[in-house]
């Protein structure tokens, strides 16, 4: 019996500070499996020794009390919790309790089904809205149940929470309960932007849901991605109608946002059917969720049956599986990947998330390490969000034992032994390049690196790559295992003698991968660059690359520079690709494909007419970064010395006629420097011999022919697939798009085009189907094979 006791306030002592943390900090130092594991052992010691159970105990409680910095708001009605099931049979004895108390006939042929509102249970935080006459008067937290604080202020800010009710007939005070949830798009991207900005990030939505619902300063909540569900009343002047669904099915014609999940269900298999549908759709939901609510749906029932200390005795919530776990980090491992990036990989102490056993996680950098304070030995927090590998989420500080280890990152790489180096950021401000340290380790190794050669393989054969099927990851490794392949370019010289020895190959499989090998050696550009995979250069950068400057000849000597006037083409992408076609590895590696392999490349040669019309010698000081100088002064610069010459050899009276004079020293002090000089004239040269001309130089560009169109691709295509039409179209200069609009030049449509085809008709833009694509491709020059 003292055992238990101890164990009782041992357990009381732990979930107090557990729900201060969750529930006042919105900083939660445990997965909620855990604390549930934690309360339902306290429940049972309680229930076990019933004279232990003192109305303070957190079995007895809602929430935790309010935080002092808000102003203290009262609830009419007791904001509750909810009782939890976690298997069938507790649903069974929750419908069981439900029917008994109703005096209902619960077996035989009488029996009668209770029927019950279905919802699904968001993880956020419960929030009550009262309105007065219609107008939204406070906005106010749960707190412990009684005592909530008053977020008015930052309830309005939340987008679909409306201000004033729509329509007519509302009870003139009317409370609103419902949960504040941000969903997993909206979490994702706060986090980025917080990572972006060295600010805290989030665990889970539902941490961030209440760290950014519980601010002092509302201006913080404003912009987090904050979304509001109804999922009840409070406080009423009069009844709305006499069940939950009515009610909120009215509060929705109110403009309250209610689930779209809601539904009726008669009896607890109902119920059931309902929870397993939602479960096999949870993690494609838009938004997180941890149960599912059953409520009975009568509120003349719901008033018969009452409430418990915590919770109604006419609602569960049923919960699924957690999708966060709790375990050991037994050791970090350094991946090798394609680019030679050295990635930190947790091995885990295996452990089950919603039924799926994990025993790695990813880390993504070693500042991601730094971030986490992860130690070697440390109890972690994993979570599983939709079907992504698992990730770290926190370190359980308090459980770190003594001899947790440093994670270093190894000096060597652990695949071929060459040196790892920290990889450089480079920022330019002011005229000024800056380097700082960048959060990747490289192995230098490049190709010599079987980890990085292998990698670099399997992508250079992959589909949207070079496309040569019949390659797959375990031939490519004992290609390389066995030297038969040093580079891409070998792939060209294997023979079928080689071949046919490897595991899973035969007579007519080896034919096929020379044939396959063979037919890959007219790529277009853009596939080409992709292929070779540089890095940070993705499908979208490779296409941008071939269609702006048209030949590999050009981007091979393209200056930094002169790459960023390319679209979306930033300062340190344009040092990757630079620096790529400077390696000497590299060069003899294309030299090879393009030599002695007979690759042909299939581009215009010619600049692309949207970059060719997009260089502009304004543009072109502005990119300098010359200090003070906009893209106004640029413009100026311009418009008043029509060369860039002209600009650096400007005298200072003509200079100062031009701009004010801070702006004028600032640039006669850059262009002193003989280093800006030459290397403005450098870009500009290279701009020229790529076939440039300034604007002002009056230079006519012809376009592509679809320069300008949005064309949309919908239904199948039996020709060809859309990844190939959509490269077609974007030869002939059209920009591709996945959704229909006004400004949607043409939709081609093959059979089963549904709503886009629809919308594309309302709208009367032109329709071709496959057959008349074709031929307007033909039409102009482009084959279908
Ligand atoms: P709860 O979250 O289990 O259930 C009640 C809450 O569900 C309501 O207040 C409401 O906000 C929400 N809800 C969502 N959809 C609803 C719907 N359709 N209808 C009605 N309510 C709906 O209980 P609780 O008391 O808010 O919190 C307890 C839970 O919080 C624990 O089970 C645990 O998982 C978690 N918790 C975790 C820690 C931790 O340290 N990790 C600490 C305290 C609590």
């Amino acid at each position: 019996m003292k055992a238990a006791e101890t164990r009782i306030l041992e357990l009381r002592a732990e979930l107090d500070l557990h729900n201060y943390r969750y529930h006042v900090l919105d900083e939660p130092s445990i997965p909620d499996v855990e604390y549930d594991r934690l309360f339902h052992e306290l429940k049972a010691l309680e229930a076990e020794n019933p004279h232990l159970v003192t109305p303070d105990s957190p079995t007895q409680r809602v929430g935790s009390a309010a935080l002092s910095a808000f102003t203290q708001v009262r609830h009419e009605i007791p904001m509750l919790s909810l009782g939890n099931a976690f298997e069938e049979t507790d649903m069974h004895e929750f419908d069981r309790r439900v029917t008994e108390g109703l005096d209902l006939p619960n077996d035989g042929l009488f029996a009668e089904k209770v029927e019950y509102s279905c919802e699904p249970k968001l993880d956020g935080l419960a929030v009550s809205l009262l309105y007065q006459n219609g107008a939204l008067v406070r906005g106010a937290t749960r707190g412990d149940g009684t005592t909530g604080e008053d977020i008015s202020v930052n309830v309005r800010t939340v987008r679909n929470i409306p201000l004033k009710l729509h329509g007519e007939g509302w009870p003139e005070t009317l409370e609103v309960r419902g949960e504040v949830f941000m969903s997993k798009a909206g979490f994702d991207r706060l986090n980025e932007s917080q990572l972006e900005v060295g600010g805290k990030t989030f665990a889970n939505p539902r941490n961030a849901a209440a760290g950014s619902l519980r601010q002092l300063d509302s201006k913080i909540t404003a912009n987090r991605p904050l979304e509001f569900c109804c999922y009840g009343i409070g406080q009423v002047s009069h009844d709305i109608s006499d069940t939950h669904i009515g009610n909120l099915k009215q509060l929705k014609a109110w403009g309250m946002p209610i689930s779209r999940e809601l539904k009726a269900a008669a009896g607890i298999e109902d119920c059931l059917k309902y929870y397993h549908d939602i479960g096999e759709r949870r993690l494609s939901l838009p938004y997180e969720i941890d149960g599912v609510v059953f409520k009975v749906n009568s509120i003349a029932a719901q008033r018969e049956l009452g409430f418990r200390a915590r919770e109604p005795r006419w609602a569960i919530a049923h919960k699924f599986p957690a999708m966060e776990e709790l375990t050991e980090l037994l050791d970090v491992e350094f991946q090798v990947g394609r680019t030679g990036a050295v990635t930190p990989v947790a091995r885990l102490k295996p452990v089950k998330v919603a039924g799926v056993t994990v025993a790695n996680a990813t880390l993504h950098n070693m500042d991601e390490v730094a971030r986490l304070g992860l130690m070697i030995g440390d109890t972690v927090i994993i979570r599983r969000a939709g079907d992504v590998i698992p990730q770290v989420v926190q370190v359980v500080l308090e459980r770190r034992p003594d001899n947790a280890r440093k994670v270093e990152i190894p000096q060597t790489c652990p695949v071929c032994g060459s040196q790892v180096e920290r990889t450089q950021l480079i920022k330019r401000s002011k005229g000024k390049e800056t380097v700082s340290e960048g959060a990747v380790y490289r192995c230098v190794g490049r190709l010599a690196c079987g980890a990085q050669l292998k990698q670099a393989i399997i992508h250079y054969v992959s589909r949207r790559a070079m496309d040569i099927e019949g390659l797959g990851d375990k031939t490519i490794e004992q290609l390389v295992d066995e030297k038969l392949i040093g580079s891409p370019a070998d792939l060209y010289k294997l023979e079928y003698d080689q071949i046919i020895e490897l595991e899973g190959f035969a007579d007519i499989s080896s034919k096929k991968l020379l044939k396959a090998i063979d037919d890959s050696k007219t790529p277009t550009l853009a596939r080409f660059i992709y292929a070779l995979g540089i890095p940070d250069v993705g499908e979208e950068t490779a296409k941008v690359l071939a269609r702006s400057l048209g030949s590999l000849d050009k981007v091979k000597v393209a200056l930094p520079e002169v790459l960023t006037y390319l679209p979306d083409i930033g300062l340190e992408v344009a040092h990757e690709i630079h620096s790529f076609f400077e390696d000497d590895h590299n060069q003899n590696v294309i030299g090879a494909l393009l030599g002695e392999c007979k690759m042909q490349l299939q581009d215009t040669g010619d600049l692309g007419a949207e970059f060719a019309a997009s260089a502009t010698l304004g543009g072109m000081l502005d990119k300098l970064n010359i200090p003070s100088i906009g893209p106004g002064g640029a413009q100026k610069l311009a418009d008043k010395f029509g060369t860039l010459e002209g600009v650096v050899k400007a005298d200072w009276l003509d200079m100062r006629q031009t701009l004010p004079e801070k702006q004028a020293q600032s640039v006669r002090a850059f262009f002193d420097v003989p280093e800006n000089a030459e290397r403005a004239l450098k870009i500009e040269q290279q701009l020229k011999d790529f076939g440039m001309h300034w604007q002002n130089e009056k230079k006519v560009v012809e376009g592509l022919p679809l320069t300008g169109q949005t064309w949309v691709l919908t239904g199948s295509l039996e020709l060809m697939s859309r990844d190939v039409a959509k490269e077609k179209l974007e030869s002939l200069g059209a920009k591709v798009s996945g959704s229909v609009s006004a400004k949607t030049h043409t939709v081609v449509a093959g059979p089963g085009a549904g709503s886009k085809l629809t919308k594309a008709n309302e709208l009367g833009l032109k329709v071709l189907d496959e057959e008349a694509f074709v031929a307007f491709l033909k039409q102009h020059d482009i084959s279908v094979e």
